[in-house]
């Protein structure tokens, strides 16, 4: 069985074939292939922790509210209608000028 020469695929020369994974920047998701082995800084958001996951939030688990210590909006809620309440009392009492500005 004869074996034909096949042509070896010629690899460019000056450029060297980097076998080095892409970099991914976990904060805005830019692929590239960095020279370095750990680039400081992405190269699209220049974020310095793009390798750095963001604080991984645990599913099922609520994001944290920044009202927490107000139990209940009763009391909230009752003074803003006593509020409203006062404003319409005091409205009320006002003579409404409709006619001023003609
Ligand atoms: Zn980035």
């Amino acid at each position: 069985m004869k074996k034909q020469p096949q042509p070896e695929p010629e690899t460019q020369v000056g450029v060297p074939v980097v076998e080095r994974a892409a970099a991914v920047c976990l904060r805005c998701g830019w692929q590239w292939f960095p020279r370095v082995e750990h680039p400081a800084r992405c190269p699209h958001c220049s974020s310095a922790l793009w390798d750095t996951p963001r604080a991984q939030r645990l599913p099922g688990k609520p994001p944290p509210t920044r009202k927490g210590k107000a139990r209940g909006a009763s009391f909230d809620s009752e003074s803003a209608t006593r509020a409203i309440n006062k404003r319409h009392a005091q409205n009320a009492q006002k003579p409404v000028d409709s006619d001023e500005t003609s």
